[in-house]
């Protein structure tokens, strides 16, 4: 049996997170059970990009400074780390609030930049990880749930990503193409490769909507943790009712039989699922992919199907950021405009997740549109 704790609050008041984290560990054993004296500790939040806290966008520095001192307490050395998918870390660091945390903790930061090869035994055999991730004796995940225009929900899993460190992150996007159940095998595969030790979820001012770097906060007013991220995934999804065919993650997890997949098999402490659910939480635009077709209509069908992104001019400051992280090249800039290839896109939404100025946008494919439309 997994568990995975929930517990209530509305505000990221000070006085307030700490006490509820320490609740929200006790049933799981308190911080004791996962930090030893003298142990390294990573903290592993997610710091997509540089964004004030209030945009729900990275880990929420109040909820990091309570998971700091917890490990403090316990006689371990904290240390915050990832790769952001954007942007300079100490940057990311600094306007996400985290950095300020950091120093009035004494805790350390330290940006993935130096990776190292290991090899997996699943579909994909080798990996560069980041090599803080690698070495640290106990590693506690800290995701900001939010949606996720690719994979429709980010949380304990997906956030393990940061841990491939900065372009090489685009090249598995490549990699796993424009199939969402291949990305989710790889997300997956690195997290068997580097368990974390602890999973502690964000999830008081959560992210609704186009996610993860355009969405809306929206106040859930929830912590949730647990030992397993995907059995947390799976919690997440239930309380927000996101219906199963959507998350990617649970789904391949359950193809591959790994535990914490099967609802059934996870316990929860705290407050019931039942009063913490949330109703309305509004997804990102819905995927293309999701018409039970058979796998060779889909890939034939698939670039009518595909929403795509369109760049709102009056927003882009031809910046190239979007260009930068594109996976498969298909993004050009001109002296006053932005091109999409629509036929190399893969759509993966790393362009409009990384956009600093939300100028960009999605519009569906155009068979959906027809469809819509006339049918
Ligand atoms: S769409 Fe955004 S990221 Fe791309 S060039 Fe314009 S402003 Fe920059
Ligand atoms: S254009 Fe945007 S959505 Fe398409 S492949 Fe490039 S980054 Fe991904």
């Amino acid at each position: 049996m997994e568990m995975v704790t929930i517990e209530k609050i509305l505000s990221y008041d000070r006085s307030g997170v700490k006490p509820v984290i320490v609740r929200l560990l006790e049933p799981l054993g308190g911080m004791g059970a996962y930090v030893k004296p003298g142990e390294l500790v990573l903290l592993k939040p997610n710091m997509l990009s540089a964004k004030p806290p209030e945009a729900a966008v990275t880990t929420h520095p109040e909820v990091l400074r309570a998971v700091i001192e917890l490990v403090q307490e316990a006689g371990g050395k904290a240390v915050v780390g990832d790769s952001p998918g954007v942007g300079r870390f100490t940057t990311v660091a600094a306007k996400s609030g985290m950095m300020k945390v950091v120093e009035e903790t004494g805790a350390q930061l330290i940006g993935f930049h130096d990776s190292v090869e290991i090899y997996g035994s699943g579909l994909f055999k080798r990996f560069e990880l980041a090599r803080p991730y690698l070495e640290a004796d106990r590693i506690i995940n800290l995701p900001k749930l939010k949606t996720h225009e690719m994979m429709t929900m980010t949380c304990a899993v997906k956030n393990l990503f940061g841990a491939v460190v900065g372009t090489a992150k685009a090249a598995w996007h490549l990699k796993a193409g424009a199939d969402r159940e291949m990305f989710a095998r790889m997300l997956l595969e690195i997290y068997l490769l580097r368990k974390p030790d602890l999973n502690i979820v964000d999830a008081i001012i959560a992210m609704e909507g186009n996610g993860p770097g355009s969405g809306d906060p929206r106040q859930v007013g929830l912590l949730l943790a647990g030992v397993n991220p995907v059995a947390v995934d799976v919690i997440a999804g239930e309380l927000l009712s996101i219906p199963k065919n959507l998350l990617y993650v649970e789904r391949a997890a359950g193809r591959l039989d790994l535990e914490g997949a099967d609802r059934t098999a996870i316990i929860t402490s705290g407050l019931p699922p039942e009063q913490a659910r949330i109703s309305g939480f509004r997804l990102p635009h819905k995927s293309d992919l999701q018409w039970g077709l058979p796998p060779f209509l889909k890939n034939r069908l698939r670039h009518y199907l595909t929403p795509r992104p369109f760049a709102v001019m009056e927003k882009c400051r031809l910046c190239g950021i979007c260009l930068a992280a594109c996976p498969p090249g298909a993004i050009t800039i001109t002296e006053s405009s932005l091109h999409f290839d629509h036929r190399k896109c893969i759509g993966c939404f790393c362009c409009r997740e990384l956009c600093p100025y939300a100028a960009l946008d999605i519009r569906e494919g155009p068979l959906l549109s027809f469809i819509k439309k006339y049918v």
